[in-house]
Protein backbone atom coordinates (compact mmCIF):
# COMPACT_ATOMS: atom_id res chain seq x y z
CA UNK A 1 0.00 0.00 0.00
CA UNK A 2 1.18 3.84 -0.94
CA UNK A 3 1.88 6.32 1.48
CA UNK A 4 -0.94 9.09 0.85
CA UNK A 5 -0.27 11.39 3.47
CA UNK A 6 2.17 14.23 2.23
CA UNK A 7 4.94 15.15 4.55
CA UNK A 8 8.28 16.61 4.50
CA UNK A 9 11.36 14.73 4.28
CA UNK A 10 14.32 15.86 6.15
CA UNK A 11 17.74 13.78 6.57
CA UNK A 12 20.12 15.91 9.18
CA UNK A 13 23.72 15.50 9.25
CA UNK A 14 23.95 16.47 13.41
CA UNK A 15 22.20 15.45 16.27
CA UNK A 16 21.74 19.30 16.90
CA UNK A 17 19.87 20.08 13.22
CA UNK A 18 17.66 17.11 13.90
CA UNK A 19 16.79 18.47 17.44
CA UNK A 20 16.45 21.82 15.53
CA UNK A 21 13.57 20.15 13.15
CA UNK A 22 11.97 18.52 16.05
CA UNK A 23 11.80 21.99 17.87
CA UNK A 24 10.16 23.83 14.92
CA UNK A 25 7.68 21.12 13.99
CA UNK A 26 7.26 19.92 17.49
CA UNK A 27 4.14 17.84 17.94
CA UNK A 28 3.78 17.40 13.85
CA UNK A 29 7.26 15.75 13.58
CA UNK A 30 8.00 12.02 14.04
CA UNK A 31 11.75 10.80 14.04
CA UNK A 32 12.05 8.12 11.30
CA UNK A 33 14.46 4.64 12.59
CA UNK A 34 14.34 1.73 10.74
CA UNK A 35 10.23 3.10 9.98
CA UNK A 36 9.33 -0.59 10.70
CA UNK A 37 7.14 0.92 13.15
CA UNK A 38 6.67 4.43 11.63
CA UNK A 39 6.10 3.69 8.31
CA UNK A 40 3.21 1.35 8.95
CA UNK A 41 1.64 3.57 11.05
CA UNK A 42 1.56 6.26 8.31
CA UNK A 43 0.64 4.19 5.36
CA UNK A 44 -2.59 3.42 7.78
CA UNK A 45 -3.25 6.93 8.34
CA UNK A 46 -2.84 6.34 12.36
CA UNK A 47 0.50 8.75 12.08
CA UNK A 48 0.17 12.19 9.91
CA UNK A 49 3.29 13.92 10.72
CA UNK A 50 4.19 17.51 9.04
CA UNK A 51 7.65 16.21 9.41
CA UNK A 52 9.48 13.00 9.19
CA UNK A 53 13.37 13.02 10.53
CA UNK A 54 15.46 10.51 8.89
CA UNK A 55 18.61 10.47 11.71
CA UNK A 56 19.82 7.18 10.06
CA UNK A 57 22.94 9.16 8.54
CA UNK A 58 23.94 10.06 11.96
CA UNK A 59 27.11 7.95 12.75
CA UNK A 60 27.23 8.75 16.32
CA UNK A 61 24.15 7.27 17.06
CA UNK A 62 25.67 3.86 15.71
CA UNK A 63 27.72 2.93 18.50
CA UNK A 64 26.94 -0.21 20.10
CA UNK A 65 29.92 -0.31 23.06
CA UNK A 66 30.99 -2.31 26.35
CA UNK A 67 32.78 0.87 28.66
CA UNK A 68 33.42 1.15 32.15
CA UNK A 69 30.78 -2.17 32.85
CA UNK A 70 27.99 -0.84 30.38
CA UNK A 71 26.73 -1.60 27.17
CA UNK A 72 25.81 1.65 25.00
CA UNK A 73 23.19 0.97 22.56
CA UNK A 74 23.33 3.85 20.05
CA UNK A 75 19.98 4.69 18.98
CA UNK A 76 20.34 3.00 15.14
CA UNK A 77 21.53 0.07 16.65
CA UNK A 78 19.27 -2.58 14.89
CA UNK A 79 18.55 -5.89 16.22
CA UNK A 80 20.37 -7.97 14.10
CA UNK A 81 23.70 -5.63 14.81
CA UNK A 82 22.87 -6.65 18.95
CA UNK A 83 22.15 -10.51 18.08
CA UNK A 84 25.52 -10.51 16.14
CA UNK A 85 27.59 -8.73 18.77
CA UNK A 86 29.93 -11.44 21.09
CA UNK A 87 29.59 -9.04 24.09
CA UNK A 88 25.66 -9.06 23.78
CA UNK A 89 25.32 -12.47 23.85
CA UNK A 90 28.31 -13.18 26.35
CA UNK A 91 27.62 -10.78 28.92
CA UNK A 92 23.48 -9.51 28.52
CA UNK A 93 22.14 -13.03 27.21
CA UNK A 94 18.61 -12.01 27.90
CA UNK A 95 19.04 -8.93 25.74
CA UNK A 96 19.96 -11.28 23.65
CA UNK A 97 17.36 -13.71 23.88
CA UNK A 98 14.70 -10.75 23.54
CA UNK A 99 16.27 -9.63 20.32
CA UNK A 100 16.32 -12.92 18.77
CA UNK A 101 12.51 -13.21 19.15
CA UNK A 102 11.55 -10.00 17.51
CA UNK A 103 10.19 -10.46 14.11
CA UNK A 104 11.86 -11.70 11.55
CA UNK A 105 15.39 -11.34 9.92
CA UNK A 106 14.22 -8.44 7.28
CA UNK A 107 12.60 -6.38 10.37
CA UNK A 108 15.28 -7.21 12.62
CA UNK A 109 18.12 -5.68 9.57
CA UNK A 110 16.23 -2.32 10.18
CA UNK A 111 14.31 -2.40 13.34
CA UNK A 112 15.98 -0.57 16.20
CA UNK A 113 15.84 -1.17 19.85
CA UNK A 114 15.35 2.50 20.82
CA UNK A 115 12.67 2.49 17.94
CA UNK A 116 10.98 -0.47 19.60
CA UNK A 117 11.14 1.11 23.52
CA UNK A 118 9.94 4.83 21.83
CA UNK A 119 6.88 2.90 20.15
CA UNK A 120 5.89 1.82 23.47
CA UNK A 121 3.02 -0.78 22.59
CA UNK A 122 2.52 -2.98 25.50
CA UNK A 123 3.84 -6.47 23.42
CA UNK A 124 7.22 -4.62 22.96
CA UNK A 125 10.23 -7.26 23.20
CA UNK A 126 12.67 -5.07 24.67
CA UNK A 127 11.06 -3.96 27.23
CA UNK A 128 11.14 -6.90 29.69
CA UNK A 129 15.03 -7.30 29.39
CA UNK A 130 15.67 -3.48 29.62
CA UNK A 131 13.60 -3.39 32.61
CA UNK A 132 15.48 -6.49 34.48
CA UNK A 133 18.91 -5.18 33.72
CA UNK A 134 18.04 -1.98 34.89
CA UNK A 135 18.61 0.16 31.49
CA UNK A 136 18.99 3.90 31.39
CA UNK A 137 17.32 5.89 28.61
CA UNK A 138 19.72 8.74 27.39
CA UNK A 139 17.82 12.08 25.23
CA UNK A 140 18.66 15.20 23.75
CA UNK A 141 16.83 18.21 23.50
CA UNK A 142 17.54 21.79 22.86
CA UNK A 143 18.46 21.83 26.75
CA UNK A 144 20.55 19.42 26.68
CA UNK A 145 20.58 15.32 27.70
CA UNK A 146 18.33 14.33 29.91
CA UNK A 147 18.85 10.52 32.17
CA UNK A 148 15.53 8.78 32.30
CA UNK A 149 15.83 5.23 34.01
CA UNK A 150 13.60 2.52 32.30
CA UNK A 151 11.59 2.11 35.30
CA UNK A 152 10.33 5.89 34.48
CA UNK A 153 10.47 5.59 30.61
CA UNK A 154 6.86 3.38 29.49
CA UNK A 155 3.86 5.74 30.55
CA UNK A 156 1.07 3.93 28.77
CA UNK A 157 -0.10 2.24 25.49
CA UNK A 158 2.33 4.24 23.23
CA UNK A 159 2.98 6.68 25.80
CA UNK A 160 6.51 7.75 26.97
CA UNK A 161 8.93 9.89 28.97
CA UNK A 162 9.86 11.50 25.82
CA UNK A 163 8.87 15.41 25.67
CA UNK A 164 8.43 17.20 22.15
CA UNK A 165 11.88 18.19 20.63
CA UNK A 166 14.12 15.00 22.20
CA UNK A 167 15.08 11.83 20.17
CA UNK A 168 16.69 8.71 21.71
CA UNK A 169 20.63 9.55 21.95
CA UNK A 170 21.16 6.07 23.46
CA UNK A 171 20.37 3.45 25.68
CA UNK A 172 23.17 2.38 28.69
CA UNK A 173 22.59 -0.84 30.21
CA UNK A 174 24.74 -1.74 33.59
CA UNK A 175 26.10 -4.93 33.58
CA UNK A 176 24.94 -6.75 36.86
CA UNK A 177 27.50 -6.80 39.71
CA UNK A 178 26.69 -10.88 40.30
CA UNK A 179 26.94 -13.88 38.10
CA UNK A 180 23.67 -13.94 36.46
CA UNK A 181 21.55 -16.07 33.94
CA UNK A 182 18.16 -14.78 32.32
CA UNK A 183 15.32 -16.17 30.23
CA UNK A 184 12.88 -14.44 28.01
CA UNK A 185 9.69 -16.74 26.82
CA UNK A 186 7.68 -14.99 24.10
CA UNK A 187 4.21 -16.84 23.17
CA UNK A 188 3.35 -15.69 19.50
CA UNK A 189 0.68 -17.23 17.42
CA UNK A 190 3.25 -18.39 15.22
CA UNK A 191 6.90 -18.20 14.70
CA UNK A 192 8.29 -15.35 13.11
CA UNK A 193 6.16 -11.57 12.66
CA UNK A 194 3.79 -11.73 15.34
CA UNK A 195 4.41 -9.41 18.35
CA UNK A 196 3.79 -11.06 21.78
CA UNK A 197 0.54 -12.27 23.22
CA UNK A 198 2.29 -12.53 26.42
CA UNK A 199 6.47 -11.82 27.10
CA UNK A 200 8.01 -13.49 30.41
CA UNK A 201 11.53 -12.20 31.59
CA UNK A 202 13.51 -13.32 34.30
CA UNK A 203 16.87 -12.12 35.45
CA UNK A 204 18.01 -14.98 38.20
CA UNK A 205 21.50 -13.59 40.11
CA UNK A 206 23.67 -15.21 42.18
CA UNK A 207 22.45 -15.39 45.82
CA UNK A 208 19.08 -16.20 45.29
CA UNK A 209 18.24 -12.76 43.99
CA UNK A 210 15.05 -12.23 41.16
CA UNK A 211 14.12 -10.05 39.01
CA UNK A 212 10.70 -10.59 37.30
CA UNK A 213 9.11 -8.79 34.41
CA UNK A 214 6.14 -9.06 31.80
CA UNK A 215 5.26 -7.41 28.37
CA UNK A 216 2.12 -7.83 26.67
CA UNK A 217 -0.06 -8.46 30.05
CA UNK A 218 -0.81 -4.43 30.63
CA UNK A 219 -0.83 -1.29 29.27
CA UNK A 220 2.86 -0.68 29.62
CA UNK A 221 5.98 -3.54 30.72
CA UNK A 222 6.92 -3.86 34.30
CA UNK A 223 8.41 -5.44 36.61
CA UNK A 224 6.70 -8.00 39.20
CA UNK A 225 8.08 -6.68 42.29
CA UNK A 226 5.85 -8.77 44.95
CA UNK A 227 6.98 -12.17 42.97
CA UNK A 228 10.33 -10.51 43.45
CA UNK A 229 9.67 -9.77 47.02
CA UNK A 230 8.63 -13.65 47.16
CA UNK A 231 11.46 -15.18 45.75
CA UNK A 232 14.21 -13.23 46.85
CA UNK A 233 16.41 -14.44 49.63
CA UNK A 234 15.38 -18.30 48.68
CA UNK A 235 16.36 -21.15 46.88
CA UNK A 236 13.80 -22.22 43.97
CA UNK A 237 11.84 -24.98 44.24
CA UNK A 238 8.54 -26.08 42.87
CA UNK A 239 6.51 -25.21 46.01
CA UNK A 240 8.12 -21.45 45.26
CA UNK A 241 7.20 -21.32 41.80
CA UNK A 242 3.41 -22.81 42.82
CA UNK A 243 3.31 -19.66 45.68
CA UNK A 244 5.12 -17.41 42.59
CA UNK A 245 2.43 -18.58 40.12
CA UNK A 246 -0.53 -17.37 42.33
CA UNK A 247 0.79 -14.00 42.63
CA UNK A 248 0.30 -13.38 38.84
CA UNK A 249 -3.07 -12.34 39.31
CA UNK A 250 -2.15 -9.47 41.00
CA UNK A 251 0.64 -8.47 38.62
CA UNK A 252 -0.56 -8.48 35.47
CA UNK A 253 -3.96 -7.13 34.02
CA UNK A 254 -4.16 -8.66 30.60
CA UNK A 255 -7.20 -7.64 27.99
CA UNK A 256 -8.84 -9.40 25.28
CA UNK A 257 -7.87 -8.13 21.73
CA UNK A 258 -7.20 -9.65 18.32
CA UNK A 259 -4.27 -11.74 19.39
CA UNK A 260 -5.63 -12.99 22.73
CA UNK A 261 -8.00 -13.82 24.97
CA UNK A 262 -7.38 -12.28 28.73
CA UNK A 263 -8.09 -15.81 30.49
CA UNK A 264 -5.74 -17.23 27.84
CA UNK A 265 -3.12 -14.68 28.20
CA UNK A 266 -3.58 -14.96 32.79
CA UNK A 267 -3.24 -18.51 32.23
CA UNK A 268 -0.11 -18.54 29.88
CA UNK A 269 1.67 -16.12 31.94
CA UNK A 270 1.84 -18.41 35.05
CA UNK A 271 2.65 -21.31 32.73
CA UNK A 272 5.52 -18.98 31.32
CA UNK A 273 6.57 -17.83 34.46
CA UNK A 274 7.07 -21.09 35.92
CA UNK A 275 9.71 -22.42 32.37
CA UNK A 276 11.42 -19.13 32.59
CA UNK A 277 12.23 -19.39 36.27
CA UNK A 278 13.54 -22.92 36.10
CA UNK A 279 15.53 -21.88 32.77
CA UNK A 280 17.04 -18.85 34.42
CA UNK A 281 18.12 -20.67 37.48
CA UNK A 282 19.40 -23.79 35.69
CA UNK A 283 21.58 -21.43 33.28
CA UNK A 284 23.19 -19.84 36.56
CA UNK A 285 24.02 -22.83 37.34
CA UNK A 286 25.15 -24.09 34.48
CA UNK A 287 22.59 -26.17 33.39
CA UNK A 288 19.16 -25.09 31.78
CA UNK A 289 18.47 -24.79 27.89
CA UNK A 290 20.59 -23.16 25.45
CA UNK A 291 19.76 -19.19 24.95
CA UNK A 292 17.49 -18.96 22.01
CA UNK A 293 15.49 -22.46 22.48
CA UNK A 294 12.39 -21.74 22.51
CA UNK A 295 10.31 -22.62 25.47
CA UNK A 296 7.03 -22.27 24.78
C1 LIG B 1 5.97 -7.29 10.47
C2 LIG B 1 6.39 -6.67 11.78
C3 LIG B 1 6.71 -7.50 12.84
C4 LIG B 1 7.08 -6.95 14.07
N1 LIG B 1 7.38 -7.78 15.09
C5 LIG B 1 7.77 -7.28 16.28
C6 LIG B 1 8.12 -8.15 17.34
O1 LIG B 1 8.13 -9.37 17.21
N2 LIG B 1 8.46 -7.59 18.53
C7 LIG B 1 8.48 -6.24 18.72
O2 LIG B 1 8.78 -5.79 19.83
N3 LIG B 1 8.17 -5.39 17.72
C8 LIG B 1 7.82 -5.86 16.51
N4 LIG B 1 7.49 -5.02 15.48
C9 LIG B 1 7.47 -3.57 15.71
C10 LIG B 1 8.74 -2.81 15.27
O3 LIG B 1 9.46 -3.53 14.30
C11 LIG B 1 9.66 -2.52 16.46
O4 LIG B 1 8.99 -1.78 17.45
C12 LIG B 1 10.95 -1.80 16.05
O5 LIG B 1 11.91 -2.02 17.05
C13 LIG B 1 10.78 -0.31 15.82
O6 LIG B 1 12.06 0.22 15.53
P1 LIG B 1 12.32 1.13 14.25
O7 LIG B 1 13.76 1.50 14.27
O8 LIG B 1 11.83 0.50 13.01
O9 LIG B 1 11.42 2.39 14.65
P2 LIG B 1 10.64 3.43 13.74
O10 LIG B 1 9.53 2.78 13.03
O11 LIG B 1 11.60 4.23 12.92
O12 LIG B 1 10.07 4.37 14.90
C14 LIG B 1 9.14 3.90 15.85
C15 LIG B 1 8.69 5.07 16.73
O13 LIG B 1 9.77 5.52 17.54
C16 LIG B 1 10.13 6.88 17.24
N5 LIG B 1 11.58 6.91 17.24
C17 LIG B 1 12.42 6.04 16.61
N6 LIG B 1 13.70 6.31 16.93
C18 LIG B 1 13.67 7.37 17.76
C19 LIG B 1 14.69 8.12 18.43
N7 LIG B 1 15.98 7.82 18.31
N8 LIG B 1 14.31 9.15 19.21
C20 LIG B 1 12.99 9.46 19.36
N9 LIG B 1 11.99 8.80 18.75
C21 LIG B 1 12.33 7.76 17.97
C22 LIG B 1 9.51 7.15 15.87
O14 LIG B 1 9.22 8.52 15.69
C23 LIG B 1 8.25 6.30 15.93
O15 LIG B 1 7.25 6.96 16.66
C24 LIG B 1 7.13 -5.53 14.23
C25 LIG B 1 6.82 -4.71 13.14
C26 LIG B 1 6.47 -5.27 11.93
C27 LIG B 1 6.16 -4.36 10.77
Amino acid sequence: MAIVHEFNYFKPSSIDEAIELLNEYGAKARVLSGGTDLVVRIKDGFETPDAVIDIKGLEELKTLEFKDNKLIVGSLVTFNELIDNETVKEKFPLLWESAKTVASMGIRNRATMAGNICSAVPSLDSGPALLLYEATVVVKGKDGERRIPIEEWFLGPRKTALKEGELVEYIEIPLPQKKHAGCYVKLGRYNGEDLAQVGVGVLALSGNEYRVAFCAVGPKPTRAKKIESLLNGKELSDSLIEEAKKLVEEEISPITDIRATKEYRMHMAKVMLDRALKAAVGRLNGKGPDYGTRLI
